[in-house]
């Protein structure tokens, strides 16, 4: 697949007005200001496909981009987690999560992204039991790596590893930086064969 090739598709409040389930698609998730833009931007090679936000609250839409093809495409989740977000609209948006990873066919595997610096944070224990539930592969992103050295990199790497040891046959886990370009080409692949297996 040419990620290069990704372009915006339709944006979705809710599962009900997303494009039909037919096809194959890879969804991102993450918590907000976790790196999901920046790693999206570094796949495809585009500075502004999936908007690097600063503003908490905006309205949370799923962005759908296809990728190459129409029946190839790439999922941005809203980014979860923001403070300022009433704890009624938390538990709305959780229940459409759990019901797009449970329900939706075409999606072939989840990426969830994680600073580096702060992995398996209560939200990403919360996508571990949904996909765990689903029976939905999931690809730990741990970005931002540049923060760390390569040897505390590494460190984090086979920590979060052993700690996810009961679910490897469902989660794979890699190091990125979006700022160094680093795991560009393992994520592609990962993608790649959950798309065309
Ligand atoms: P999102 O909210 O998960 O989409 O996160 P963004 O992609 O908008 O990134 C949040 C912040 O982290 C921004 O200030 C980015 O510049 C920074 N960031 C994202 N990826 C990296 C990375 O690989 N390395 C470093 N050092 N900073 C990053």
């Amino acid at each position: 697949h040419n990620f290069q090739q990704t372009r915006f598709l339709t944006s979705a409040p809710t599962l009900a007005t997303a494009p039909a389930d037919s096809g194959a698609e890879v969804a991102f998730a993450g918590r907000s200001n976790a790196g999901k833009s920046s790693a999206i931007n570094t796949l495809t090679r585009q500075k502004a496909l999936a908007r690097t936000s600063k503003t908490p609250g905006r309205t949370q839409l799923i962005n759908f981009f296809t990728i190459g093809a129409p029946h190839y495409r790439l999922v941005d989740l809203p980014g979860y987690g923001f403070a300022k977000v009433p704890e009624a609209v938390k538990r709305e948006w959780q229940t459409h999560l759990a019901h797009y990873l449970r329900e939706r066919r075409s999606l072939k595997g989840t990426v969830l992204v994680m600073d580096v610096r702060h992995p398996l944070t209560e939200f990403d224990q919360m996508m571990l039991g949904w996909a765990d539930e689903a029976d939905m592969p999931l690809h730990i992103l741990l970005t931002k790596a540049d923060k760390l050295g390569r040897g505390a990199g590494a460190g984090v790497l086979s920590k979060v590893r052993h700690q996810l040891k009961e679910w490897e046959d469902l989660v794979s886990v890699q190091l990125f930086s979006a700022h160094k370009q680093q795991g560009v080409e393992e994520l592609g692949e990962r993608l790649s064969n959950w798309l065309s297996p």
